[in-house]
């Protein structure tokens, strides 16, 4: 095997298994868009029987208002749709129309289906751009790792990698590439707006005809198939393009100076890409469509580095190695093997974390912004602050996630209380505390309005009066919520008092020595955070 042969053979395994996991994205989304059509065949269905007399529906029956228990119905299933909504982060314009829609009053049997089958073309459309999105980002991602690796085991020689950089891998993403100037993104919506388009139209046709919804189903599917089909060559012809992209990238990082189109040769190969196979570009020629893959939508291209002759190349990369120390790379090194060599070089798991940083780099945007609508300004500065924390510190990480959770629960408590009730957690670990619950704020302005018999007997013992423990219900350094919220025990330094949401006292008392070490414990946690 020549110099060239083997670069374009280990090119072409790389590429091959990138699109086979962009293939699963489109039999993913394809399993979604079936499952749309099947809906729609069920909601229309069950529409029609409901409202067609004698087996026929006329444009005046439909526009006839759902009476209040239909209306009712509606309303319930429009909440689901805007829940789900949200959930799914489907369109804010729709979610708009949705919310609009739960504060209507009247609303026609016709536009009650349109919502109803509106609904999965918008959820189709979502589901498009994430796939899209997440094919496209893994594409670029593996495929530049890939290839960093690739040509540094061909050369025999080894050196740390500058990792990918998410605000790289963000614009990348985000720059429309094709002749129309369109993002994925932008296309995604396009097709949406044609699906609703149909939609309304067949349903109009079927209210025309005045017969059972059959037809309009069958067309429906037929333009929803359609737009499957060019949902998943979406995806692939993305993936595929942000793949090339990240080679050209690391090439360029690499000083590769010409690369070489590999095709796929077999029967399925076309006249463009068997044409080109083999032909040899300068770096600075590298355009993605014209002299590099993919040539057209499901194309298998790649390119691989193109070296005249490898005398001394080995030398030359090494140059680069001011980012860090070089080594030589065995001819039979494995991509975990190298991955091992970059960890010990950056710190321990570094490529696999770079790679999910970037990879995740969505969603943990979305995550950031929770926590900084939750935290405040006990969020992480800035969003590079909070995922150097996720990935960097997992022991801050997790604290900060479970401090995230606790102000779900207990919006009015703080810092200091939530570390005081890990150490309450590590106590009842350790046995010397048994009271259960989760600490938090005091809840204000409870009182005292029944005491159980049981309370009754241990004040009489305990000498205290209802008065005494209003007090500490009042004076109360912090509470411990219990059964799920519907009671809280309140605590000072001089006692306790359990007090339900009903305002029945359910037992009362000075502090025993479990009660005073864990009241010294909470202040001593809420003063350190305070500081
Ligand atoms: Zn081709
Ligand atoms: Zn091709």
């Amino acid at each position: 095997m020549n110099n060239a042969d083997y670069w374009a053979r280990r090119f072409k395994i790389m590429e091959d298994a990138l699109k086979d996991q962009s293939y699963e994205y489109v039999l993913n989304l394809e399993k979604q868009f079936d499952a749309a059509i099947r809906e729609i065949d069920t909601q229309m269905r069950a529409w029609y029987q409901r409202f067609a007399v004698n087996n026929n529906i006329t444009l005046a029956d439909a526009q006839k208002m759902l009476t209040t228990g239909e209306l009712k119905e509606f309303l319930w299933t429009v909440q689901e749709y805007i829940e789900k909504g949200r959930e799914m982060s489907l369109s804010g314009a729709w979610i708009k129309e949705l919310e609009n829609a739960s504060a209507r009053v009247h609303i026609s049997r016709l536009d009650a289906l349109k919502f109803q089958l509106r609904q999965q073309a918008e959820a189709l459309a979502q589901a498009r751009v994430k796939a899209t999105t997440d094919a496209s980002r893994l594409a670029y991602t593996q495929s530049y790792y890939h290839t960093a690796f690739e040509v540094q085991r061909g050369l025999g020689v080894g050196w740390t990698m500058q990792a990918l950089n998410e605000d790289a891998i963000k614009k990348v993403l985000s720059r429309p590439w094709t002749v129309d100037n369109q993002t994925f993104t932008a296309r995604c919506w396009t097709d949406k707006a044609k699906l609703v388009e149909t939609v309304n139209q067949e349903i109009t046709q079927m209210m025309a005809r005045g017969a059972a919804p059959d037809k309009a189903i069958e067309a429906i599917a037929k333009r929803f198939n359609t737009s499957k089909t060019n949902a998943g060559r979406v995806v692939m012809t993305e993936s595929a393009y942000f793949s090339s992209a990240a080679q050209k990238d690391c090439f360029n990082e690499l000083d590769v100076e010409r690369y070489r189109v590999i095709g796929t040769l077999d029967t399925h190969t076309c006249d463009i890409c068997g044409d080109l196979d083999g032909r040899v570009y300068k770096m600075s020629e590298y355009v993605v469509g014209s002299t590099a893959p993919p040539f057209h939508p499901w194309c298998r291209c790649c390119t691989a580095p193109y070296f005249e002759d490898m005398e001394g190349i080995g030398e030359r990369y090494a140059r680069d190695a001011e980012t860090g120390q070089r080594y030589k790379l065995p001819k039979d090194t494995t991509y975990k093997q190298w991955k091992q060599m970059q960890d010990a070089a950056h710190g321990s798991g570094f490529v696999d974390k770079k790679r999910k940083m970037g990879y995740n780099t969505s969603t943990d945007t979305k995550q950031f912004e929770a926590y900084k609508a939750r935290l405040g300004d006990e969020a992480p500065k800035s969003f590079a602050d909070f995922q150097k924390l996720k990935y960097d510190n997992p022991t801050a990480y997790n604290d900060l996630a479970g401090y995230y959770r606790y102000k779900g629960n207990n919006p009015d408590s703080n810092r200091g209380l939530y570390n005081a009730n890990n150490a309450a957690k590590a106590m009842r670990a350790a046995g010397t505390l048994k009271t259960k619950g989760t600490i938090t704020v005091a809840p204000k302005g409870r009182s005292i309005v029944d005491i159980n018999t049981h309370a009754a007997k241990r004040m009489a013992e305990r000498g205290i009066t209802q008065e005494m423990a209003q007090q500490i219900i009042d004076n109360a350094d912090f509470a411990i919520k219990q059964r799920r919220g519907s009671q809280y025990a309140y605590y000072t330094k001089d006692g306790f008092a359990v007090l339900d949401n009903n305002g029945v006292l359910g037992t009362t008392g000075p502090l025993d020595e479990g009660g005073k070490t864990l009241y010294d414990e909470v202040m001593k946690n809420a003063k350190d955070s305070k500081q």
